[in-house]
């Protein structure tokens, strides 16, 4: 192993356990990753040393977090090369962002017969809302189809755009299969048609650098527990311009200017979407995984994972009675496949037993597994600290589960 590998991995304390008396192989990374220390210290810090609420108070340490806390938001500017922190929004999450931006822009802008671009590859989080505002505005979903490698199909995206399209949905990479879609080209293509672009951004953020303003995507949403960083804290980035003129989603607390019972105002970007007291522990501790990822380099990270990736591609495809879910020529750090004759319950069940993590299901990608005609999938979702001896340890406990089952 990389020294540099064994040094990164060492800032994370929760790898150093056993599980069933064996260490601990965690490749469960596309549903949270796990925390470093410095992460970790921000939280203890933020309760030790200065812990208020922030933006209403005069008192020093009221004035202390509310620093910290606008300044995050100017670390999380700086990393996703936006052009304002007043783009930058703070949620509870991913799926917290894409249903404040669907209430929003449903509100504000979408009108009886306009239409929606999705994908088949999208985590529900990034289709439910979108359907929920298509029933309350009588708005149609489209639906971009993929080939059986996971790989979305352009043309038929080109021949479902039209001049009624006013949003595109698209996830940056499948949380299913691991495909990275080609959101450049997606994006370009919508604003063509005058329509904006979400990019849901969950599985993503960790792996590949963002810069929305090169992008031109309109809003981009991500949250922090699958990029080193606490739950309950994410991001919605959206153009200020476009920001401006949708409608808040929560009212209450921190989103108003002025308020009487005739009528209130609301305060201005980016409070006017955050309605009561804020994850202030969460925002620190964003920041504070910002800051690791840089420091470790990003890009060293994605490729500590893509060899990781690729070795256990390379690994799997030799075991005759695997068969991996996902083959696109573009993937990153997740690694679906099934298990001929047994069931991913219960392969699930075996490799934990012998201390890997791993997840089994439909992924909260229920049309995804339509699509491909199956149930669901076993996988196991790579971070920058899994290596390729844990790959060797997953390798070595899918043959005892082919042999327990026969
Ligand atoms: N979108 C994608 C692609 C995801 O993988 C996930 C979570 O797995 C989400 C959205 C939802 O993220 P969260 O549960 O953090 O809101």
């Amino acid at each position: 192993m990389d020294k540099n590998q064994q040094q990164l991995i060492n800032q994370f304390p929760i790898l150093k356990q056993k599980i069933n008396k064996f260490p601990l192989v965690y490749l469960d990374n596309a549903a949270t990753t796990q925390k470093p220390q410095v992460v970790i210290d921000a939280l203890v810090d933020y309760y030790t040393n200065f812990n208020s609420n922030i933006h209403r108070g005069v008192h020093k340490l009221s004035q202390k977090a509310t620093e910290a806390h606008e300044q995050a938001r100017i670390t999380v500017k700086d990393f996703i090369k936006a052009s304002s922190s007043k783009e930058i929004v703070f949620t509870k999450g991913t799926t917290d962002s894409i249903n404040l931006l669907a209430f929003s822009l449903g509100e504000s802008m979408l009108k009886e017969n306009d239409e929606i671009i999705v994908t088949e590859l999208e985590h529900h989080s990034n289709i439910v809302p979108w359907q929920m505002l298509c029933e309350r505005k009588n708005v149609k979903l489209k639906v971009i189809p993929v080939n059986d490698e996971g790989e979305l199909l352009l043309d038929e995206y080109a021949n479902l755009l039209n001049e009624r399209t006013k949003i595109v949905a698209v996830g940056h990479v499948s949380n299913a299969l691991g495909t990275i879609n080609p959101i450049q080209e997606i994006i370009d293509l919508a604003h063509q048609y005058k329509a904006l672009v979400l990019i849901d951004g969950a599985q993503a953020i960790a792996h590949i650098p963002v810069n929305v303003q090169e992008l031109d995507c309109d809003f981009y949403a991500f949250s922090g527990h699958k990029m080193y960083a606490p739950m309950g804290i994410g991001v919605l980035y959206g153009k200020k311009h476009l920001l401006e003129q949708i409608q808040p989603y929560q009212g209450g607390g921190e989103m108003i200017e002025s308020v009487t019972f005739e009528k209130t105002t609301y305060n201005e970007l980016p409070f006017k979407f955050e309605a009561g007291t804020p994850n202030v522990e969460g925002v620190l501790g964003l920041e504070a995984a910002i800051h690791f990822l840089l420091k470790e380099d990003l890009n060293q990270l994605s490729k500590f994972e893509s060899e990781v990736l690729n070795y256990a591609t390379e690994q799997l495809n030799k075991i005759s009675r695997v068969k991996i879910i996902g083959n696109a020529a573009k993937k990153a750090s997740v690694l679906s496949f099934l298990i001929d004759g047994i069931h991913p319950y219960d392969a699930g069940t075996i490799l934990d037993q012998l201390g890997i993590a791993v997840r089994t299901g439909n992924h909260c990608a229920e049309p995804i597994m339509n699509r491909l005609g199956i149930r669901g999938t076993i996988r196991a979702s790579f971070a920058a600290y899994n290596t390729k001896e844990e790959v060797d340890r997953l390798v070595a406990a899918i043959h005892k589960t082919i042999d327990m089952f026969g």
